[in-house]
């Protein structure tokens, strides 16, 4: 059974873009791709006059904190943390549920089809798991300090595993690396590396991590007290958060989300380590960051940047359309088609998924948006909501 998709452009990413084109889809996945003439099939999704391309992919969220909406403070950075952490503990699972499928909606609406989502409950892998989207599923772990180790990776593997019954395709998530002790970081890469999973970390965030690591000082100190974490013996390693994580050699195609507070030696270890920088325009803006990601130098180097919207308790949307539009406000000199790249292709290859280009093989993760005149581009970055959404073959969402 083959569907043949018309589109008026045809966007793939790697490679040039094709006006009146069309797909060939059979078994959820792009058979043909070309222009003119189209082949014969069993059925047919008229797209003409709108830009089809890979459904968008939002490398870091956590949809488990969409029913934070409207309740998180902006700005202060420390005041947010402690507010998220009373969402954590207050929040019915029901609750949480009812925000994830919020937030799925929000992320298909948008054209994005596929996400690299931090979970700490079964439930909510399990939830996300099942949703329309493509997941990763990247199983958060804490150990605030040596002794809460062994514990924290019972709990991460429990997790693990029921994120893995649920159907789910897994990754880590160490918090990050203020929150995880050196030697559990390591431990966590080289056991991502070993299963051939990818890695995710919060890295270098805020200045207060930054403190905290290099001087075991600063509004993180009374805070891990607080949490019972034994930092009393902490004065800090003197390093920033990259460089002690190259440090435990993790670095290499970390997906490192944030990566505001870094500098010369910093951005030099990433490019060397390949890390992979993850974006979170909307995040910065929440918190009104003075020092945002040196997303314009990870370019220019070779690296593959992608982007996430993080979650709804610190970004006013999940639309991974005005994630565009922000990461493009913040770095208005970067040539389109590499943020287009961020949010399609180098998502795909940072979650390890078959999607993210229009390729003969690949999965038909497609998202359609409507015509506005001007270059392909112009479309989608105009765009409210995708006109068109398929996952894996299979239509979500049409009202072209
Ligand atoms: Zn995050």
């Amino acid at each position: 059974m083959d569907t043949l998709v018309r589109a008026g452009m045809l966007y793939p990413v790697t490679s040039p873009p094709i006006e009146n084109g069309w797909l060939l889809l059979r078994g959820g996945r792009i058979a043909r791709i070309g222009g003119g003439e189209p082949p014969r099939a069993d059925g047919v999704i008229d797209l003409s006059g709108h830009l089809v391309m890979p459904g968008l992919i939002n490398a870091h969220c956590h949809l488990q904190f969409t029913a934070a909406r409207g309740t998180m403070p902006r700005g202060d950075f420390m005041e947010w943390v402690a507010a998220a952490i009373a969402y954590s503990s207050k929040t019915s699972v029901d609750e949480m549920l009812r925000g994830v499928e919020e937030g799925v909606e929000e992320l298909l609406t948008s054209g994005t089809t596929a996400a690299g989502d931090i979970v700490s409950l079964p439930a909510v892998a399990a939830k996300v798991a099942r949703s329309p989207l493509r997941t990763v599923l990247f199983v958060e772990t804490i150990a605030l300090h040596a002794a809460g180790e062994e514990a924290a990776w019972r709990q991460c593997l429990a997790l693990l595993e029921s994120a893995k019954n649920a159907g789910g395709r897994i990754g880590l998530a160490p918090h990050g690396p203020h929150t995880v002790a050196p030697q559990y970081f390591s431990h966590l890469f080289q056991y991502a590396r070993e299963e051939g999973i990818p890695i995710t970390s919060h890295v270098a965030e805020s200045p207060e991590e930054n403190i905290f690591i290099a001087k075991g000082e600063g509004p993180f100190r009374a805070l891990m007290n607080e949490r019972g974490a034994l930092v009393d013996s902490f004065n800090g390693c003197g390093k920033s958060p990259v460089m002690l994580i190259r440090e435990q050699r993790a670095l290499e195609r970390l997906l490192a989300a944030h990566l505001n507070e870094v500098d010369e030696k910093d951005i030099a270890a990433l490019i060397a380590a390949k890390a992979i920088p993850v974006f979170c325009p909307g995040s910065s803006r929440w918190f009104g960051r003075k020092k945002v990601m040196p997303l314009d130098r990870f370019i220019a180097a070779g690296l593959a940047p992608c982007l996430g919207t993080d979650s709804a308790a610190s970004n006013d949307s999940l639309s991974m359309l005005d994630e565009l539009r922000a990461a493009r406000e913040y770095y208005p000199t970067i040539p389109v088609e590499r943020l287009v790249e961020a949010v399609t292709i180098n998502g795909a290859r940072a979650l390890g998924l078959e999607c993210g280009a229009l390729e003969t093989g690949m999965w038909a993760d497609i998202a359609a948006f409507p015509p506005c005149g001007g270059s392909p581009l112009d479309a989608l970055f105009a765009a409210k909501e995708a006109s068109f959404v398929m996952v894996g073959g299979k239509v979500i969402r049409n009202i072209a």
